[in-house]
């Protein structure tokens, strides 16, 4: 092995937000990782919404607004609807 030209392989803990932790080796020392194997939906077999970062959350809200202003939009098609019209008289 030449000299100089390796980084250091060395022992390192590796911490998920779940909790559990594990050794292995990295050069880039110990860390923190957001998910794992114990915790991963594919690993576990349960449906689990993996959403660190509020994401999900996020788009819910805009789905329900979206949701929202298409409705109203219809309510109101549906009001000028019943409502006479007097464009198309003649
Ligand atoms: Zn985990």
């Amino acid at each position: 092995m030449r000299e100089g030209i390796h980084p250091e392989y060395q022992e390192a803990t590796i911490t998920c937000a779940c909790g559990s932790s594990f050794t292995t080796r990295s050069t880039a020392g110990s860390f923190n990782v957001d998910i794992c194997s114990e915790c991963h939906p594919f690993y576990t077999g349960k449906q689990r919404m993996v959403d660190t970062a509020g994401r999900v959350e996020k788009f819910r809200q805009k789905f329900a607004k979206a949701e929202k202003i298409k409705k109203d939009k219809a309510d109101r098609e549906e009001a000028k609807a019943a409502e006479p019209s007097q464009t198309d008289a003649g």
